[in-house]
């Protein structure tokens, strides 16, 4: 027996044909193998409908249109021969072509994200019409997966938009919202979902008796109309825009570049031809491989409750309240307005809940497109917020998040206070980085409330939070901090009690060693340009001076009482303090931070600071690049080992999610695990041999050992 169908065919006017799909037992409507041989049989059908008007196409999924390709036959089919991932997108170039052949006209009416393999079917219509929900957008990510699009994408979007705004949306993968879809001239509409189908039906009636689709057909298999010096102008701008945004290291939207300049003067035949090409050269490729993994990653975050036992049911919030209004409580206060929280922000000093109040609007008002928060949203946010100055107006909020200096006494004061306050099942959080949470719950009469929700700075930009669970905290809590903070737009992770949770446990090894390369004479320059060229978007050096040396000192003399036989302490970050050199926020640290002109705040070059480190400096070697990256990421990998041992994550992907959100661990390695993986316990075990002699921070892990004798690899077989 057939499995259920994806697609229905039904009629809601008689001359007119609906396709509607919905994924049975599925939340997203996605593209396999199986749904394209569906898609193909209805074709058949409705090509063989004499007297038919139209064909309409739409979804019945809440709030997406069709999300894409199936990724999970991508990754079945990394490894085949290029020649058969080359038919594989010609089969599918030629199932949409037959979709923009039909005798009839044919409209997407797209309510819901309309994403990758969906927008590609929807360019292939004759017209496309857009709802006005908030979740409606058209989009191409295919170069976020390290791709181009493959089934017609590149070949029909600039014939429809023209080939600036068509280049701006490939090589970017960013989607276009509803609105925007209108003013590019992709979408007709947008209409309220309710009457979607009704005004396609309308459009269809429209086309057929102007008949402009069918003069549009004609144009639409043409070459891109562009003067020579039009083309030389984009390929020059968008090419630089690229390599500032990739750095090199994101081979795909440069190549989704070069096809389209090449193939806007091409036949669609030939284009399409060359379509496939690309990407099969971009398939499988290491890049597109590790690229896929993120999406994995994140995929998992989005069904990961955080909790194993299926019984336990989140608490519902909707009323926060912050406690401490500096960097981080107004960031946070931000993100919780923006996301339709009530919250209540206080802090012991006036002045500085009033600055909080502020940044905490300016937050939640902002808006990307045009890089300041806007009236209307500031308007939308403003009621949703109450500035107090005593906690028993703490008393109707679900959950209290404290923000307040790193000091456990004073944190501890504040939680006991609380406690005589809230309602019994009133969670309380710490935003604590380095406090164990248990340390902070030993006092509480109800230990079992409490949970660490650590964001990281800047808030908005930051999509990780660790979710502490201590040793008492309830299995509830924890799952209401999770989906808390998914409601938030962020990627929780749940890691257990201990020195720097997971993300600055892992980040602590490497910033140190970076210290150490430099007391044995690598210059600052080659440490930072071993690390950008890795992937990172800055180097350890400049990350000092950001984070503050002062507390990077007090962070670091946390780690070395943790783990006392492999944390070094460098007396280079004591002296720096001692003589006032505080990084980024006192304007000298490694670097100057000059504070007007040009290159106000940002780091320029010491002219000093080689006198100053001079007796320090134990000895002057010389390190190749791949030396220094051994040097910087082995200590971070063997740590995360170590965190692996002792099960402070429930799986070896959270360990990659939280650096790649948490410090921007570059992407296109997949994550520090998916990176070792490729490299090869032989090869990790081979390069540690070589500084064998710096002692137990690089001896192999027994988890390591273990599985380079059992041949394993930290992910498994494949991908789950
Ligand atoms: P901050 O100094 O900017 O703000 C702390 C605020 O708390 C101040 O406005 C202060 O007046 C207020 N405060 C102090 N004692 C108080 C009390 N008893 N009651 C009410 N308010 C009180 O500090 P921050 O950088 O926002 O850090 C806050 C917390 O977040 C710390 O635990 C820190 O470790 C953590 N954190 C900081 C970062 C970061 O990058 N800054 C990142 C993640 C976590």
């Amino acid at each position: 027996m057939s499995q259920p169908a994806a697609i229905r065919l039904s009629y809601p006017e008689p001359d007119i044909a609906l396709l509607t799909f919905d994924l049975p037992e599925k939340s997203a409507n996605i593209l396999s193998t199986s749904v394209l041989a569906e898609l193909e049989q209805h074709l058949e059908t409705v090509a063989g409908q004499a007297n038919l008007a139209g064909l309409v196409i739409n979804s019945a999924k809440p709030e997406i249109f069709i999300a894409g390709a199936d990724l999970r036959e991508f990754v079945a089919a990394f490894g085949v021969p290029r020649e058969t991932t080359v038919a594989m997108c010609r089969r599918g170039q030629e199932l949409l072509r037959r979709l923009s052949r039909l005798p009839c006209v044919t409209v997407a009416a797209i309510h819901g994200a309309c994403l990758g393999g969906g927008a590609e079917l929807a360019v292939w219509c004759d017209r496309r019409i857009v709802s006005d929900h908030r979740r409606t957008e058209i989009g191409f990510p295919e170069v976020q997966l390290g791709l181009c699009p493959g089934w017609g994408g590149s070949v029909r979007l600039p014939r429809l938009i023209g080939l600036p705004a068509a280049v701006e949306m490939i090589t970017s993968g960013e989607s276009r919202p509803a609105q925007e879809a209108v003013r590019l001239g992709l979408a007709s509409g947008p209409v309220p979902p309710e009457r979607l189908l009704d005004e396609a039906l309308a459009l269809v009636r429209r086309e057929q008796q102007s008949g402009q689709y069918r003069r549009d057909r004609e144009l639409l298999e043409q070459p891109v109309a562009f003067s020579p010096t039009e083309w030389e102008f984009l390929g020059a701008t968008a090419s630089a825009l690229i390599r500032s945004r990739t750095h090199d290291q994101y081979p795909a939207p440069m190549a989704a570049l070069e096809l389209m300049l090449e193939t806007a003067a091409l036949s669609v035949d030939e284009a399409l031809q060359r379509e496939a090409e690309v990407l099969a050269s971009l398939f499988g490729t290491p890049v597109n491989r590790a690229l896929v993994n993120v999406f994995f990653l994140t995929d998992r975050n989005k069904r990961d409750r955080g909790v194993d036992r299926p019984d336990v049911v989140p608490r519902s919030i909707q009323r926060v309240a912050i406690l401490g209004s500096g960097i981080m409580g107004s960031g946070i206060a931000g993100a919780n307005l923006r996301r339709g929280f009530s919250v209540v922000m206080t802090d012991k000093l006036p002045e500085a809940l009033h600055k909080g109040a502020r940044t905490a609007l300016e937050e939640a008002a902002y808006d990307a497109a045009v890089r300041a928060p806007t009236a209307a949203a500031l308007l939308d946010v403003a009621p949703r917020l109450s500035l107090v100055y005593r906690f028993d107006e703490f008393r109707d909020c679900q959950l209290i998040i404290e923000a307040v200096v790193e000091n456990p006494d004073v944190k501890r004061q504040v939680f006991s206070e609380m406690e005589q306050i809230v309602a019994e099942d009133t969670i309380l959080a710490s935003n604590t980085s380095t406090i164990p949470i248990d340390r902070l719950a030993a006092p509480l009469k109800h230990p079992e409330r409490l949970v660490g929700i650590h964001f990281f700075n800047p808030v908005r930009r930051m999509k990780l939070v660790e979710v502490i669970r201590g040793s008492a905290t309830d299995e509830t809590v924890v799952a209401t901090a999770v989906a808390y903070a998914k409601r938030l737009g962020k990627f929780p992770v749940v890691v257990k009690d201990g020195p720097g949770f997971l993300v600055n446990r892992l980040l602590f090894p490497y910033m140190n060693e970076a210290l150490e390369l430099l007391l044995e004479g690598a210059a600052i320059a080659d440490i930072e340009r071993a690390a950008k060229a890795f992937g990172m978007p800055m180097g350890p050096i400049e990350l000092y001076d950001l984070v503050g040396l002062d507390t990077a000192l007090y962070a670091g003399r946390t780690m070395w009482e943790a783990f006392p036989n492999r944390v070094v302490l460098s007396p280079l970050l004591p002296a720096m303090v001692k003589s006032g050199r505080l990084g980024q926020k006192n304007g000298r640290g490694f670097y100057l931070y000059p504070p007007s002109g040009k290159a106000a705040g940002k780091p320029q070059p010491d002219p000093e600071f080689e006198k100053f480190l001079a007796p320090y400096r134990k000895e002057v070697k010389q390190y190749s690049r791949e030396q220094l990256q051994q040097r910087l990421f082995l200590p971070m990998l063997l740590e995360a080992t170590r965190v692996l041992e002792e099960q402070k994550v429930r799986d070896v992907r959270d360990v990659d999610l939280g650096l790649i959100f948490g410090i921007g661990f570059p992407a296109f390695r997949g994550g520090l695990l998916f990176w070792a993986d490729q490299v090869g316990v032989a090869t990790l075990l081979e390069w540690l041999k070589a500084w064998e002699s710096l002692g137990e921070r690089m001896q192999p892990t027994g988890l390591l050992l273990e599985m380079a004798r059992q041949g394993k690899t930290f992910y498994g077989p494949s991908p789950k």
